[in-house]
């Protein structure tokens, strides 16, 4: 293998000097390729997949993400497809129709009655974290 994972201090770091520099990135392919950049200065060969970034930037307090979506016909998942939580749906109220929405705990991701699929992201800046969670990333 040609290249070596970041841990994940490593990985905060850099999102919070992208992040910092940018305030608002379109796509995830973008955010990963900026964190590349950032991760090889410190070493050339680290190297970090799209998944795994999103699910450190969920993570953190600093991150604000906007999650696109498209409707399947598929039933809806057991984990979170945006950060691999698993979601524990309110069973009564989903199933009497009460709730038409699930929103993972953690992320924003909402599911309807089907799956929705994350087709794309906006990553943000989150404007004074350190005032939210100073004992946080
Ligand atoms: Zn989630």
């Amino acid at each position: 293998m040609n290249y070596k994972l970041p841990n994940d201090r490593q990985v905060v770091d850099a999102l919070k000097k992208v992040l910092s520099e940018h305030k608002t990135i379109n796509s995830q392919t973008k955010l990963q390729h900026l964190v590349t950049e950032e991760l090889k200065k410190r070493e050339p060969l680290y190297n970090i997949s799209e998944k795994r970034l999103r699910v450190i930037a969920v993570r953190t307090n600093f991150v604000s993400i906007k999650i696109f979506t498209r409707d399947t016909e598929e039933k809806t998942p057991e984990r979170c497809p945006v950060c691999t939580t698993p979601l524990k749906y309110p069973s009564k109220e989903w199933e009497s129709e009460i709730a038409s929405e699930y929103v993972c705990s953690l992320c924003s991701y909402r599911t309807g009655k089907t799956k929705r699929v994350p087709v794309r992201y906006r990553f943000s800046l989150v404007v004074n974290y350190h005032s939210l969670n100073p004992n946080g990333f």
